[in-house]
């Protein structure tokens, strides 16, 4: 007992360490599958020992209930916007203003700091006497998104302040601003599970970012590794020994918040633009995108006498890089079919170098969008030929894409770029997706080859379902089923085709470089995958609208396939249903909780379509008939609320705030939801009791002002004691 006691806290001090190490020093003291490791073990020894709960715990950071929606919340201090420039002339005039404005012609020292700007999301983070208190969205400046839920499972923000190092940790309220991004590397594998699952692309990692924050669901959130980097101060109660924001940024990485590494201060004017030139160069290699370079003076007391103007700041100013265009040649288009029969034309082009790398292919997006135009203005966007002298661009400096294109260069021999009317691939036909209402309706959105027997969707949908991310087949990647495919005489069409392949052993030797250890590694992959689950044969199948997330999602929802099955439309959207047919499907009875199977009024139904149609059920006919198991490993039974006893907890959602002397909260927690509470984390419209101890603050604060019933502790514990509950 002692010994695992002392092992909690070791693990937790030792993962803080790791994270502060990982984020803030920029310098990794521990393997990411040490620290998972680590953390599972913490996970396991913390559910023994709830007495010691900690809300600071590393563990925290995987995610709990998903919230209801967002409040919105009036900043302390408005987050304003800074003035910004292409014209490193008007950098300089900036500095003119500033030196004027302190009434200076050189004589007074301005140091001036410089921060890489990061194209990523603005945000207010609090701590209060050193613990995550709130954070909030810039929204319009004065007021913007309680993002709380998310900034918790972003393992960049600490949960508990450091000590400070010398300065100590700063009581009150500790409020920082700074901006949270997705790193590129976490852009493109989202991207990529985006395209398998047919959705829409994210443009760029900051419309990523902004996805990713507004999600109700931690789990979701703290399954993309968003970051963040700490550029500025908000409300600070108790002011620490930092003259100005160069050690402002010293602090908070002393405290534990991570701040740009490639920051600088410099002593003049000459030396800042010297920095935005040097970035310009350096910024490319970096794992996050970044626009410009904010310069702003360095001293808080000259950045007070400086102010404001009506909209922004007078000592700040951000100098941004202007998106880098290139011209080259388009000399051919490729019909791409994808695993669910989308074809995308992709352009192939004189090589180039854009924005530090070599591109050769960018995006068409759809056939739609390159046709004849009215107006030439219009035709330099649209009409596209090949042959064409084109303009490319990097979307968020990551796709690059076809931007427009110089009609005056056009060639004479230049094609027409032709939306295929069969399937380059199998000859089959294609459809054409007509635009929704609301759009141009000269504009197409997709093609789709309709041939399900179609040999590239037959590949594509192949590498898909074996893949890491679905039903992580090891052994069977791209190049193997390539193989198979080529070798013409064993069946593999179908998935539960791959699940027969141990039959065909004889003739999968007599592929070339396929030895027996090869092939029998690749059957034992092959036999391990059958028991993966139904989120893994979902997400694998290549549903339109079912990426992993939302098959995840699914199969917490349904024990197994066939109950999957007796769920009609409404209940794949299980938030519409009443209590009463939630209740029937054995699903939580208040809908929040029903909130996270994520499938909309417009997927549901297609999704439903696809599991009752002939195809879908004759392939998990044929999975199953082939010994993959269709039952979930995520399900979450809703005994709890299916069998909701009959108190007075029964059915309230439940906040507790402030600190209370008969119960701890966590146990008290598990105690109000075995007699049928749903306890939740914050007050919104939803709430129906809030229970408010000693030195409760604003959750009571945002209690009252809704007009939520509020109970004390005494009252709380004659509640108690109606359910048989003694106090103690
Ligand atoms: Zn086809």
């Amino acid at each position: 007992m002692a010994s695992e006691v002392e092992r909690i806290r070791h693990l937790r001090a030792l993962l803080t360490r790791a994270n502060k190490a990982y984020y803030v020093d920029q310098s990794p003291i521990m393997s990411d599958p040490q620290f998972d490791r680590d953390l599972a073990e913490l996970v396991a020894l913390e559910a023994k020992h709830p007495e010691l709960d900690d809300p600071a715990s590393p563990t925290r950071r995987v995610g709990g209930e998903p919230i209801a929606g967002f409040i919105t919340v009036a900043h302390a201090l408005p987050m304003l916007s800074i003035d910004n420039t292409y014209d490193e002339h008007q950098v300089r005039e900036w500095h003119l203003r500033v030196l004027k404005g302190l009434g200076t012609d050189g004589d007074l020292e301005v140091p001036l700091a410089c921060e890489p700007k990061i194209d990523g999301l603005a945000l207010s983070v609090t701590w209060k006497d050193g613990v995550l208190e709130r954070a909030v969205t810039r929204g319009d400046g004065a007021k913007g998104d309680d993002v709380t839920h998310a900034a918790r499972v972003i393992k960049a923000i600490p949960l508990r302040l450091g000590d400070g190092g010398g300065s100590g940790l700063p009581k009150g309220r500790f409020e920082v601003r700074g901006e949270v991004f997705l790193p590129l590397s976490e852009f493109e594998r989202i991207n990529a599970e985006r395209e398998q699952a047919d959705d829409d692309l994210f443009m760029n990692p900051r419309n990523a970012a902004a996805g990713t924050l507004k999600q109700l669901d931690p789990k979701l959130i703290a399954s993309r590794k968003l970051g963040f980097f700490a550029h500025g101060r908000g409300v600070v109660d108790e002011e620490g020994p930092e003259r100005g924001h160069w050690d402002f940024l010293a602090r908070c990485r002393e405290l534990g918040i991570p701040t740009n590494p490639l920051a600088s201060r410099v002593s003049s004017i000459d030396d800042a633009i010297g920095a935005i030139t040097t970035f310009d160069k350096a910024r490319h290699s970096l794992d996050y995108a970044t626009d410009g370079m904010v310069v702003r003076v360095d001293r808080f007391d000259q950045q007070a006498s400086l102010g404001m103007t009506s909209k922004s700041p007078r000592w700040i100013i951000a100098y941004k890089y202007p998106a880098e265009r290139k011209t080259t040649r388009l000399l051919e288009v490729h019909h791409q079919v994808g695993k669910t029969g989308k074809i995308t034309p992709r352009a192939v082009m004189t090589p180039v170098l854009l924005a530090g790398t070599t591109v050769q292919h960018a995006t068409l997006h759809n056939y739609g969008r390159i046709r004849d135009a009215a107006t030439e203005q219009e035709a330099t966007r649209t009409d596209i030929r090949i042959g064409d002298e084109v303009w490319v661009e990097k979307a968020g400096e990551i796709i690059p894409q076809v931007v427009g294109v110089t009609l005056a260069a056009r060639p004479r021999d230049a094609k027409a770029i032709r939306p295929p009317h069969r399937c380059p691939e199998c000859d089959g036909p294609v459809e054409v997706e007509p635009p929704e209402a609301w759009e141009d309706p000269s504009l197409e959105t997709s093609r789709r080859c309709m041939n399900p027997e179609c040999p590239a969707q037959v590949r594509e949908r192949l590498i898909w379902f074996a893949g890491r991310k679905q039903m992580d087949i090891e052994g069977l990647g791209e190049k193997t089923i390539d193989q198979i495919i080529a070798h013409g005489g064993i069946p593999l069409r179908t998935f539960a085709d791959i699940f027969r392949l141990r039959s065909h052993r004889e003739q999968l030797l007599s592929i070339d470089r396929m030895g027996e250890r090869k092939v029998d590694k690749l059957l034992a992959g092959i036999d391990a995958a059958k028991a993966r689950g139904l989120s893994a044969v979902l997400s694998g199948m290549g549903i339109r609208h079912v990426g992993d997330t939302t098959a995840r999602m699914l199969a917490r929802c349904f024990a197994s396939y066939e109950d999957l099955m007796k769920a009609d439309e409404r209940a794949l959207r299980p938030k519409s249903l009443t209590k009463e047919e939630a209740r029937s499907l054995g699903m939580p009875e208040e809908p929040s909780q029903r909130a996270e199977t994520g499938l909309g009024k417009e997927t549901a139904p297609a999704v439903h379509a696809y599991l009752h149609s002939v195809v879908g059920k004759r392939t998990f006919a044929d999975l199953a008939s082939v010994g993959v198991d269709l039952s979930s490993r995520e399900h979450r039974p809703a005994s709890a609320a299916a069998h909701v006893p009959n108190t007075v907890f029964a059915g309230k959602t439940v906040v507790l705030t402030g600190s209370l002397v008969s119960h701890e909260r966590e146990p008290l927690s598990r105690l109000l939801e075995s007699l049928g509470a749903k306890v939740s984390g914050s007050v919104s419209a939803k709430t129906s009791l809030v229970i408010a101890g000693e030195s409760a603050g604003s959750k009571l604060a945002k209690a009252l002002e809704l007009g939520i019933e509020v109970w004390d502790e005494p009252r709380l514990l004659e509640a108690l004691s109606t359910c048989g509950i003694p106090s103690r």
